[in-house]
């Protein structure tokens, strides 16, 4: 448990490793914008690691409607002893396009988006952005979208009132409220169709999306498109010691887990990586958490295995299995330091956040994992050497949080929070460090192998 930078326990030689690493890191961020994206890096990096789709085999892997995968590594041991389980969550904060998006207003075509998971709606403006996602047409052919990430791409953005008009507007507002949720709208382009008298911009850039793309006005009603920062990730700092990017939460994890899981060799225990999607917004849905997709996984890998896999097998492999909720933790901010307790938060730079328990307004909605299993994961990592702290979501009642621990609680399995420190959660642009993406890394590892 690190009281102080983890970077003083650091010689030249690590400070290099840890800076290689967080070199594909970043390129995974870039490469992996929405949950789709981070699908199609995770499988491709598990083929090229021996996994295969044959749920017969020692390393497999699933994929869920495109938006989550269950990995799984067979063990020597017997798998109703139970599984070692890291989950994290490919989704992000973002805003998506609405179904019917597409209108025009004093000689602009806009786009209306409805926000995806906890924003603050004033950090969305003013910053360029980009359209990623997929189509379904009329015919049931699916087109991938992908709009302002090449350097010649245009971008998109959402207007901000100027300063000199907005002290009634927007200025005697409260920030929560002087953006409006109906007012996160694309500028998406300004010139005419000629010829044409009504809506000659929506016309125009109809027609564009026709002659490029092949989608028509219906097809967004079809669509799944999300608006994400255009940006790219970068080092920050005159020391490069940190990382600026959009989805850190939770790619972070994703990212430790798929390369800390990729190294795994000749387990004892079974082990499972799962890359589960709409944490941000409850985990419900068929490619959330509270899925059956977990069960089905775990019926086909023992049918893969010749175990007749009955429902109360099932039933006590998860009862008897050991999790990590892999998800970030927020960083005491440094403009900010009020909103902590300083004494029970994390850093930045000593390592990923063990958190017993999340929830808000005295641990509603938390999962609390047992003394017992905090002490188990907190006297592995110190056999192991991971620098790790402990720390809570901000003060008592100042807000709160909550992961995908509770969900998978359920089952009766010990799960606890574990996971990279993180400063401007939710925001465009979150900031990382990355000694913490190592030892997350690390956590990973010898979580698996213990
Ligand atoms: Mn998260
Ligand atoms: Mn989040």
């Amino acid at each position: 448990m690190q009281r102080q930078s983890g970077w003083k326990l650091k010689t030249k030689e690590d400070i290099k490793e840890i800076y290689a690493f967080a070199e594909g890191y970043k390129d995974f961020l870039d490469r992996a914008k929405t949950e789709r994206e981070a699908v199609r890096c995770i499988t491709g990096s598990l083929g090229e690691n021996g996994f295969t789709t044959d749920l017969t085999k020692d390393r497999a892997f699933a994929v869920n409607r495109g938006k989550e995968v269950m990995a799984y590594i067979r063990g020597s041991g017997d798998i109703a002893e139970g599984l070692n389980i890291v989950v994290a969550h490919l989704d992000a904060p973002r805003l998506d396009l609405k179904q019917n998006p597409l209108y025009e207003d004093v000689d602009l075509a806009l786009l209306r988006t409805h926000y995806y998971g906890g924003i603050k709606k004033y950090q969305w403006v003013a910053c360029p952005l980009a359209i990623h996602g997929v189509v379904v047409k009329a015919d049931g052919a699916t087109v991938d979208i992908c709009i302002g990430e090449k350097d010649d791409d245009p971008v998109f953005l959402i207007d901000d009132l100027l300063p000199h008009l907005s002290r009634k507007t927007q200025d005697e507002k409260k920030l929560a409220d002087a953006i409006d949720g109906e007012k996160l709208v694309l500028l998406f382009g300004s010139l005419p169709l000629t010829g044409t008298e009504r809506e000659p911009v929506k016309q125009y850039v109809l027609k564009m999306l026709k002659d490029f793309h092949d989608i028509s006005e219906d097809d967004f009603i079809t669509a799944e498109l999300e608006v994400v920062p255009a940006f790219k990730a970068r080092d920050v700092g005159i020391d490069r010691s940190m990382i600026g990017a959009y989805g850190q939460d939770d790619r972070v994890s994703a990212y430790t887990l798929l390369k800390a899981f990729c190294g795994i060799r000749d387990p004892k225990r079974h082990c499972l990586a799962i890359f589960t999607d709409k944490e941000e917004i409850g985990s419900e849905g068929a490619t959330g958490i509270r899925s059956a997709f977990l069960k089905v996984f775990l019926d086909d890998i023992m049918a893969g295995m010749g175990i007749k896999a009955d429902e109360a097998l099932v039933r006590k492999v998860l009862f008897r299995s050991k999790a990590l909720s892999a998800d970030v933790n927020g960083a005491v901010d440094p403009t900010f330091q009020e909103a902590h307790e300083k004494q029970n938060a994390c850093y930045l730079g000593r390592g990923p956040c063990v958190t017993k328990y999340t929830g808000h307004m005295g641990k509603i909605g938390a999962s609390d994992a047992s003394a017992e299993y905090t002490g188990e994961i907190a006297r592995l990592f110190n056999k192991e050497g991971v620098i790790w702290q402990t720390g809570e979501l901000g003060k008592i009642d100042e807000g709160g949080g909550g992961t995908v621990a509770k969900h998978l609680a359920v089952y009766g399995m010990d799960i606890i929070d574990c996971g990279a420190p993180i400063l401007t959660m939710h925001s465009p642009y979150e900031l990382s460090n990355k000694l913490d993406i190592f030892e997350t890394y690390r956590a990973f590892q010898v979580f698996f192998a213990a």
